[in-house]
């Protein structure tokens, strides 16, 4: 039929593109290929933004049969050797459509030091109805069938896939990009569309926990992110700026290529109305992508936003990448993303021509997140306070080492003032609103970092700081990991304070 061979060749042309075909490519006329059902004859391979609700409501698959692994011809699979799981994007977006088509390739290796019996990927943007069309999955080159349940993905195994062999999964999907709520990053506004969580991702795995998948509570963030590596190739059309977690490079034939290594994810921004400024330390080279009439806000954000890099820098680890780019957007917040962080445009408003000011203060959290979320990860969802305590005390560590004249400012504007009460180690379903979950997680959490600092005393809570930056680098660190290295750190006996803050 004629949907199917246009899919099949698209998906032969994603090979010869990237020449990152999987060691045993399905020949085109292998009869067996197992088709996933999208339930009508009339649904499209890529479905148009116009696609209708009844067509969205077909996408349901049939119940997963137990994927087999083929015998692998080739001496040596593509994951071999492999520190990360590896995601090679290719993506395309029509801007005016808001509609990104996009073939996925995800080299994985099973590093949990167990036998997995099954796999879970995270489809964030399926959790919305009209977003997310799936149109093929293959693993090691093997069309499978699937069971996609709002953002979970599950792919079972048999046999099971031993410690430090691996897999590739090839997927092809389209989304339809939703118009942006001013409470998500995700969507399309006229000038601008925000791309997170865009591509469907192998949520962590935890030998304590087992899969670190999660749904939205309202509150906080839900995603937990393997540091993995990127891999993507991007085209829009010229007239458009693009902000992304990397610095990109143009290719002769339109398409730009990223690499973004040993990250969580990897997000972008196409705006139509976006300018640029540049500013670069001995750490890093930043900019701040802004809309026309906000020059010297954006300006005034990327001076604190280098001074705050080349202070974590120094007191924490490096600068974990090469490039940052700060993205103003129509956001009720700022939000992280390692490489790339946004912020909202209200806080531009508000800059008042000093450093004491949402747009500084904010801006300088999202910079923090890149060590406390980006290079230590955690589990944010259930232990939010692990990055939120401590991106909220690098606000206080830069005003000390920057300014030291507006500590106070910032104790009072920042935390006091909230009269915050709570449990630092909350978890994102503990059934707090926003308030009474920042208030508890943030700023108890900057109370609690406050009371220990002083108690353990500035050499070992500076040197506390650099072990756990450096330690968990790469991984992603629990509380009791956290309490580990601080106890290697002190002898002093801070026990008050855990029955102080925590549950
Ligand atoms: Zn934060």
């Amino acid at each position: 039929m004629k949907r199917s061979l246009v899919i099949r060749g698209f998906f032969i042309g994603f090979f010869l593109l990237t020449g990152c075909a999987s060691q045993s490519p399905v020949p085109s006329s292998t009869a067996t290929e197992t088709r996933i059902n999208l339930g009508t004859e009339t649904a499209t391979a890529f479905l148009p933004a116009t696609s209708t609700a009844t067509e969205q409501a077909t996408l349901t698959f049939t119940p997963s049969p137990t994927f087999t692994p083929t015998p692998t011809p080739s001496p040596t699979p593509l994951w071999m050797g492999r520190e990360r799981p590896l995601y090679t994007l290719r993506a395309e977006l029509d801007f005016a459509k808001h509609y990104l088509s996009v073939e996925e390739e995800i080299l994985y290796i099973n590093q949990t030091g167990i036998a997995l019996d099954n796999l879970v990927l995270v489809v964030d943007q399926n959790r919305r109805s009209d977003c997310f069309y799936l149109e093929s999955l293959k693993i090691n080159g093997v069309q499978i069938e699937s069971s996609l349940k709002s953002s979970r993905l599950e792919i079972p195994l048999d046999p099971k896939l031993a410690p430090n062999e691996g897999l590739s999964i090839e997927i092809i999907y389209a989304l339809d990009i939703p118009a942006k709520r001013s409470d998500e990053v995700f969507g399309y506004l006229i000038s601008q569309i925000n791309t997170v969580d865009w591509y469907p991702f192998i949520a962590p795995y935890s030998a304590e926990k087992g899969w670190l998948f999660y749904t939205p509570s309202g509150v906080g963030e839900h995603l937990v992110y393997e540091i993995s590596d990127f891999d993507v190739s991007l085209k829009v059309s010229d007239n458009l700026v693009v902000a992304a977690s990397s610095e990109g490079e143009e290719r002769d034939d339109g398409w730009v290529e990223y690499e973004h290594h040993a990250a969580r994810a990897f997000v972008f921004s196409v705006g139509s109305n976006l300018s640029s400024q540049v500013e670069t330390s001995e750490n890093a080279r930043v900019t701040s992508f802004y809309y026309p009439e906000y020059e010297e806000e954006s300006a005034a954000l990327l001076e604190a936003s280098v001074q705050a890099i080349d202070v974590f820098s120094e007191r924490y680890s490096p600068f974990p990448y090469e490039s940052l780019s700060i993205v103003q957007t129509e956001l009720n917040n700022g939000m992280e993303y390692d490489g790339l962080v946004f912020m909202g445009r209200a806080f531009y408003d508000e800059y008042n021509g000093t450093i004491k000011n949402n747009l500084i203060m904010l801006g300088v959290h999202e910079i923090a997140h890149q060590w406390w979320f980006g290079s230590v990860g955690n589990d944010n969802a259930l232990e939010p306070w692990v990055d939120e305590a401590l991106a909220l005390y690098s606000e206080r560590i830069f005003y000390e080492s920057i300014y030291p004249y507006p500590v106070g400012w910032w104790w009072h504007f920042r935390v006091d003032w909230f009269k915050p009460k709570g449990w630092v180690n909350a978890s994102i379903y503990d059934a707090l609103d926003f308030r009474a979950y920042t208030n508890a997680v943030y700023y108890r959490g900057g109370y609690f970092l406050e009371d220990l600092r002083e108690r353990i005393g500035e050499k070992a809570f500076n040197a506390f700081l650099q072990d756990y930056a450096q330690s968990y680098a790469g991984k992603i660190a629990t509380s009791d990991d956290f309490f580990i290295v601080l106890d290697r750190n002190t002898d002093k006996d801070y026990s008050d304070l855990i029955t102080e803050y925590f549950k």
